[in-house]
């Protein structure tokens, strides 16, 4: 059978996409021939001036997603303008430090929440669309801490070692229907959520020193991933969490 590597015709809806990881995602997706809905808080001009450079088709749908709340909306907002729901990632997330012994219950529930509970409740929209329609793919932004502990960020290190356990769920649930479940775990990756590390030269340092490409990553670097991961050439690739780390955890 020919590989195809191609989103023509097909529909996407990529979650926080008005910067970094996000951004490169739907633009990525759309560079691949699919139409794209974003799903988000702030406004994505910028997203959605690139994806019509691209020649295909735009929409925006604002919703918090720090809650549930919106979620039932936006599967409807993304299928009324767009038709179906072909692709779904779910890239949305927030951080937050602090040292563990007096990390806040509201830290905890706000990342948990944005992170965890509104990806699954998304998915499990989408995937009711997915189902009915024969196919679908979901993709989950994840992380390295999916696979480590991290220092002051236990919200944030159990709510992406979540996003791996329930990838894998959906996974074994959605394959009979013909519905891929896979996450992305970026390594260190140059975007806002990153600039502080970026711009301190101790820390970016030790971080350059620690990574095997000796390089942060680019949002493309994921993007390309999303697009594999998006296309029938994945088709048979379910249940994975697929590190793009320049080499982080090989180490
Ligand atoms: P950014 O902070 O640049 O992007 C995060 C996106 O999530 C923004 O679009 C943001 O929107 C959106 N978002 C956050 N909270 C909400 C909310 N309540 N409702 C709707 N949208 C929301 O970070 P990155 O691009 O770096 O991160 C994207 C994903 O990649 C996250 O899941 C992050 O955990 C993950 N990741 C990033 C890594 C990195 O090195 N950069 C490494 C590993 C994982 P708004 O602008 O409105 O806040």
């Amino acid at each position: 059978m020919a590989i195809s590597f191609s989103l023509a015709g097909k529909t996407a809806l990529v979650t926080g996409a008005n910067t970094g990881i996000g951004q490169a995602i739907a633009v990525g997706l759309a560079q691949a021939g699919a139409d794209v809905a974003l799903a988000g808080r702030s406004h994505p001009a910028e997203t959605l001036d690139l994806i019509a450079q691209a020649g295909q088709r735009a929409v925006n749908i604002t919703a918090d997603l720090a809650s549930t709340a919106p979620v039932a909306r936006v599967v409807d907002e993304a299928v009324a303008a767009l038709g179906r729901i072909d692709i779904l990632v779910n890239n949305a997330g927030i951080i937050r430090r602090d040292d563990l012994l007096q990390f806040s219950e509201a830290d905890w529930d706000a990342v948990i929440d944005t992170n965890l509970k509104t990806l699954f409740f998304l998915s499990q929209a989408a995937a009711r669309g997915m189902v009915a329609q024969g196919g679908g793919k979901i993709i989950n932004i994840a992380s390295l801490l999916t696979f480590q502990g991290g220092i002051r960020v236990p919200s944030y290190a159990a709510a992406k070692s979540g996003v791996g356990g329930v990838t894998k769920a959906m996974a074994n649930e959605l394959a009979p229907h013909g519905v891929q479940v896979n996450a992305i775990a970026p390594g260190y990756i140059a975007t806002n959520n990153t600039a502080a590390l970026q711009a301190d030269p101790t820390r970016n340092r030790q971080i350059l020193e620690r990574i095997p490409a000796g390089r942060w990553g680019d949002p493309s670097d994921i993007a390309g991933a999303a697009v594999f991961l998006a296309s029938p050439a994945s088709n048979y690739v379910t249940g994975h969490v697929l590190a793009v780390d320049g080499g982080w955890l090989a180490r």
